[in-house]
């Protein structure tokens, strides 16, 4: 067994009573545990303050005084000991609350001592409560830092005594007595090539840095590893399941993939559409399983994209699904795609929850006897009932509603998976694509239809809905329709539902019937009234669309001019470009008008701005990971990659990028890792998939 497996209450100075409180506090457990307690931050100990420069803004000082007065001052519960501490500009005070006894009896007076801690300005004083403390001939004797490393901390762990300075200790004995045991985990070639601190080094040098330079490289060094390793764990998993995962072949681009391509295209596809369905194309061409995610702003143009594909899935023999992660979107996807195919003889069928039983059966025959060519649904499509002939392609909409489980699910069907492609309208960062999705491909429409006109977007108080409201009354003279949406947050979804349903009084006051009619739809409408309600206005026969965030998704209403958020301030960045992504889609001017109240957190005034400021999704998107960070993005965390240590996605998104790439070249070289150089990072990577765990391979 390895060294650091080692439980940590072997380590000299742990023992089992602090061992049990560094698991629950810290979730160390063993040697290695603890060299991964990467410091926060660093505190620079060759510098000196004299009290005459304390000011009430200096958080950690160090001090050299003496103590000249001792007394115990009584308080509300017990005492507390204060120490006059002086050196030649001044006086401040040194305070315990606990221990005081102890501490009493240890203290000398007259003596020159280094006091370090944080000090506040408390009774018209300086004073630092439980100071570091040490006679200042120890401290000259004693293993001299620059840069003190400070560890994360808890209240318990501070309240057991297990402070800084203690952690510190644990972690000097830990690299005293085992820092040369560290097993280096990346070749010499990729050491030298990218100028790396050996991981020894580096390890020892981020806990107690010579200065500021070695702690740089220390740092760089950790951060490579991470990324490499995390990389180099998807890129080959990448690799395994091209080899492995067998796919049907769509050796053939037949006869309706041509027919409607030649003939019956509503429009000149864009360079990136076209590019990405020769990527999908090749995709499905090979033996392998494709595992596609595509990705698109809103309006780019992904529906005409799946339905390439899946005509190359019918022209080979197969079937092909749809899947949507509403009623209401996978409705429109029906009545799209069905219109879309018309002319070629295409059979598509609608499957929701709420399809009747006759139609299920009549379905389930031409699933299974291969007349229904393509299924077009929500996730009633993954119900143990539904039995394809031969699903060949399943498209999923918007993935991120869907859970991977629910995903593979449409696996079993079949003697081999389908070819999956994802398509996302919420632009992931290409960095966390690449963290997340590495082992996925991905193709990117970047390109827009052309004549589109740049949604224009204001931010308005909402003490002038008055003004906005007339200049809704206008956009409904020209002929135009108006979405006007509120938020529905679960949590509080009764006060939300009252906002809505007041919102819908005035608008209704506002615009009278007989000249305005107005549509409502809502997540606690039964399913066929929303349907109704939508059916209206996507006909024309409402002009407005008052509704919550049902309507966030995909829903295509071409006319519709204005995108009206109500409380903007409570929508996710990728939420407002959702619904902002619901105008601008016909030849018309369209405008988006965010609402808020006054009073507002700073992140929120950055969300808001940030719509004013762009329509890129992709920027967006980034925007919404600086704020977030990467583990809101996301959901809760299928996936641990994200749980880094010391790199940061966002931060080294950079060093990121590189680290795949070198890891992509060495897979390569070398997919086995068998050449003799690479021993070293195939130790390191076999520990990590045992593992399970990306820091558990220092051996
Ligand atoms: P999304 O990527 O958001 O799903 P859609 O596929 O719904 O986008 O397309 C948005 C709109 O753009 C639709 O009305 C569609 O008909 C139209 N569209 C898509 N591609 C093109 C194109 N190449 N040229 C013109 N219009 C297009
Ligand atoms: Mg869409």
């Amino acid at each position: 067994m390895n060294v650091f497996q080692t439980p940590l209450t072997y380590l000299k100075g742990v023992g089992p009573n602090r061992s049990k409180t560094l698991a629950s506090e810290l979730n160390i457990h063993t040697y290695q545990d603890l060299l991964h307690l990467f410091p926060n931050r660093y505190i620079d100990r060759t510098r000196f303050h004299k009290i005459a420069e304390l000011e009430q803004s200096s958080a950690e000082v160090q001090i050299i005084g003496k103590i000249t007065d001792l007394k115990k001052v009584p308080q509300k519960k017990g005492e507390r000991l204060v120490a006059t501490f002086v050196d030649e500009t001044g006086s401040m005070e040194l305070v315990w609350f606990r221990g005081i006894k102890w501490i009493a009896q240890q203290l000398k007076p007259n003596q020159e001592y280094v006091a370090f801690g944080r000090v506040n300005w408390f009774n018209s004083v300086y004073s630092m409560p439980h100071p570091d403390l040490e006679l200042l001939v120890e401290h000259e004797k004693g293993f001299q830092i620059s840069m003190q490393p400070i560890y994360p901390s808890t209240e318990k762990l501070s309240n057991a005594g297990i402070s800084n300075k203690v952690i510190s200790k644990m972690v000097l004995e830990l690299l005293t007595s085992h820092g040369n045991e560290i097993a280096e985990t990346l070749s010499s070639e990729i050491i030298d090539q990218q100028k790396l601190m050996s991981l020894e080094r580096a390890v020892k040098q981020i806990h107690f840095p010579k200065n500021s330079k070695y702690l740089a490289a220390a740092q760089y060094r950790l951060k490579f590893e991470e990324f490499f390793f995390i990389q180099l764990q998807l890129l080959a998993n990448k690799m395994k399941r091209k080899q492995k995962i067998k796919g049907y072949p769509f050796k053939i681009v037949g006869e309706s993939f041509n027919s409607f391509y030649k003939d019956h295209l509503p429009f000149p596809l864009t360079n990136a559409q076209k590019r990405v369905v020769k990527e999908i194309r090749s995709d499905m061409g090979s033996n392998a399983q494709m595992n596609r995610l595509l990705q698109g702003d809103v309006g780019s143009g992904k529906t005409i994209v799946a339905v390439l594909s899946m005509l190359i899935a019918i022209d080979n023999g197969f079937q092909a699904c749809l899947m949507a992660p509403t009623e209401i979107l996978a409705e429109q996807h029906y009545n799209a795609i069905k219109e879309l195919l018309n002319a070629i003889a295409i059979e598509v069928r609608f499957l929701s929850g709420s399809t009747s039983k006759a139609e299920r059966t009549s379905l389930a025959e031409g699933l299974k006897d291969g007349s229904v060519h393509i299924l077009i649904g929500t996730h009633a499509l993954i119900e143990d009932t539904v039995v394809f002939k031969n699903l060949g392609l399943a498209v999923i909409d918007e993935q991120h509603r869907f859970g991977v489980k629910q995903r593979s699910k449409l696996w079993r069907k079949n003697q081999l998976p389908p070819h999956v492609l994802v398509m996302t309208a919420t632009p992931i960062p290409r960095t966390l694509a690449m963290s997340v999705y590495g082992d996925l491909d991905s193709s990117v429409i970047d390109e827009m239809p052309p004549g589109r006109k740049e949604i224009k977007t204001v931010w308005r108080s909402d003490r002038n809905r008055l003004k906005i409201f007339a200049f809704l009354k206008e956009e409904i003279k020209k002929g135009r329709q108006i979405y006007i949406v509120y938020p529905l947050i679960q949590e509080s979804a009764a006060m939300d539902y009252k906002d809505l349903m007041d919102g819908y009084e005035s608008i209704s006051r506002y615009f009278p019937l007989p000249d305005y009619q107005i549509s409502i739809v809502h997540g606690k409408m039964k399913s066929e009234d929303k349907a109704y309600e939508m059916d209206r206005f996507v006909k024309g026969q409402t002009q407005i669309m008052v509704a919550t965030t049902v309507i966030e998704v995909g829903v295509n209403v071409p006319n519709a001019s204005v995108m009206i958020i109500e409380s903007a301030e409570r929508f996710g960045l990728s939420q407002l470009h959702q619904l902002r992504g619901r105008v601008g889609r016909g030849a018309e001017q369209s405008y988006c008008i965010l609402i808020s109240g006054d009073k507002l957190s700073s992140d929120a005034k950055t969300r808001l701005e940030t719509m004013v400021r762009t329509t890129d999704g992709f920027e967006i998107a980034e925007e919404d990971l600086k704020l977030r960070g990467p583990g809101d993005i996301m959901g809760t965390q299928q996936s641990g990659v994200l749980q880094l240590k010391i790199a940061d996605v966002v931060m080294d998104k950079d060093l990121l990028m590189h680290a795949r790439q070198i890891a992509s070249i060495l897979l390569k070289n070398d997919p086995l890792l068998s050449d003799s150089n690479n021993q070293p990072i195939k130790n390191a990577y076999n520990q990590i998939v045992k593992h399970k765990n990306i820091w558990n391979y220092i051996s």
